[in-house]
């Protein structure tokens, strides 16, 4: 094999600006706003290329969840090679899904019995609403066969395949796929810091929930489901929900006869201090949708979880055409279940979820100092994730003109404290691994105080 290790960060670079295209990325500023050059990992932190470290502190893209080179998902990986890296679970199956199958259930809500796998969160999302869809197309019941709608809240993102696309409500990402997504009933938003003029918050959220009833109310005998990020509304500005939204939605969607898919994707696998955000709330969904930290962030796996009813309704001799037609190669991938399993181990073993309820207040008491800058609008946590709002005038609530990428410049700013941050606009968001130190905490607060009183002083 060629040794292409050691590589000079220059030439590394330059390939990349030859021949990567990356997500999410406005290439015209991308070399300028200093990039990352990962070539290895350790612990909490991210190597650079020329050697600098940093401090993880998005979980790369929030799915890390016990740092890099953790020896329990190394061992777990590297143990599966010598048996198989992947077979197909399409008319097959592979010890290893089928372990993991059970031992998710074993954590999730008691009412879902049976797990659908696929390899990333869109199509976790995804699989939920076509799950949904058909369910209700085979049924007896005409008039629940007119159950064809699915409904999202506005400012909800559910990842990038189409039907993501189609229940997502970010003008900013999905606007420009207006030709390809197909419609959908719209919630109303949850964001309450940007609200009109002389209502408060409270009032704010009232109206929230009553406009959300009111949606339910015209449409719910239509609905196929509906699709809540329960807790926080993550890319969507890390935006958080009335105390007890959940559970009431949960309550009125079940009224309207209608389903609930929960897509913990972002909160799930214990962000939320349970091991899934719908836990904390007591709420029992119809599906519920995990990836991002389902193997620890090392491997693309992703799982629907649903109810032994909505399976029922799929069965039947295969000539009826009830049998679920979805499904990709690598759907069950062993390597990505081995370490789901030693995922799973280490929640069971090092008492994650108690942790991650102490560092949960450990980190907005951190937090909460910043309130008094003169650029800090507001600050959102739910569980071990955060996102502080940077404003021009927070007083006037203008927002700074998205040109300067103020957002992105703060966390640029933060790497000189050895920090690695990636915003949602001018939103500085904070999803560090969940056994991120109280120390690291204390260093990722400070670095994003440095940061924006660097760019805003
Ligand atoms: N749902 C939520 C709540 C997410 O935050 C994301 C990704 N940030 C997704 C779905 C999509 O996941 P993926 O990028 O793995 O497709």
């Amino acid at each position: 094999m060629k040794d292409t290790r050691n590589l000079p960060k220059d030439v590394l670079e330059k390939w990349d600006d030859q021949y990567v295209w990356h997500p999410f990325t406005p290439h015209s500023v991308y070399r300028d706003e200093h990039p990352l050059t990962v070539v290895a990992g350790e612990g909490h932190y991210l190597i650079d290329a020329d050697g600098e470290r940093y401090l993880d502190a998005v979980g790369s893209i929030w799915c890390n969840l016990f740092g890099h080179r953790r020896d329990e998902l190394d061992q777990a990986v590297r143990e599966q090679l010598d048996h198989i890296a992947h077979s197909t679970l399409l008319g097959n199956t592979n010890d290893r899904p089928v372990i993991l199958a059970k031992r998710l259930l074993e954590w999730a809500p008691d009412n879902l019995g049976k797990v659908f796998y696929s390899d990333n969160g869109s199509t976790s999302v995804e699989i939920a609403m076509k799950m949904a869809l058909q369910f209700w197309q085979q049924q007896g019941d005409e008039s629940q066969r007119r159950r064809t709608k699915f409904m999202g809240l506005a400012n909800a993102y559910s990842g990038d395949t189409i039907g993501a696309v189609s229940i997502g409500g970010i003008d900013l990402f999905h606007s420009r796929f207006g030709p390809m997504i197909f419609e959908t009933v719209r919630g109303p938003s949850p964001v309450t810091y940007h609200r009109p003029e002389g209502m408060s918050r409270r009032e704010t959220e009232e109206k929230f929930v009553a406009d959300f009833d009111k949606v339910i109310d015209e449409y719910g005998e239509e609905l196929a489901a509906v699709v809540i990020e329960p807790g926080m509304q993550g890319a969507g500005g890390m935006v958080t929900y009335p105390d007890g939204f959940l559970k009431h939605a949960a309550r009125k969607i079940r009224d309207a006869g209608s389903l609930l898919i929960v897509d913990e994707v972002a909160m799930g696998m214990g962000r939320s201090g349970q091991m899934f955000a719908c836990q904390r709330e007591g709420v029992d969904p119809d599906f519920l949708c995990v990836a991002k930290g389902l193997t620890g962030g090392y491997v693309p796996v992703a799982a629907t979880l649903t109810t032994n009813r909505i399976y029922e309704a799929f069965l039947g001799p295969p000539e009826e055409g009830r049998t679920f037609f979805h499904g990709h190669t690598y759907t069950g991938n062993a390597l990505g279940c081995a370490a789901g399993l030693a995922t799973l181990d280490i929640f069971e073993n090092e008492n994650i979820l108690d942790e991650v309820s102490r560092k949960e207040s450990l980190l907005a008491s951190r937090l909460e100092p910043l309130w008094d800058h003169p650029h800090v609008g507001d600050i959102r946590q739910y569980g071990l994730a955060s996102g502080v709002e940077l404003m021009a005038d927070p007083e006037r609530r203008e927002a700074f003109d998205g040109a300067r990428r103020i957002g992105m410049q703060v966390c640029t700013a933060a790497r000189d404290k050895g920090v690695f941050l990636r915003p949602l606009g001018d939103v500085i968001v904070f999803m560090p691994p969940l056994t991120i130190t109280d120390d690291e905490i204390d260093h990722l607060v400070a670095a994003v105080e440095y940061g924006i009183d660097k760019v805003l002083q």
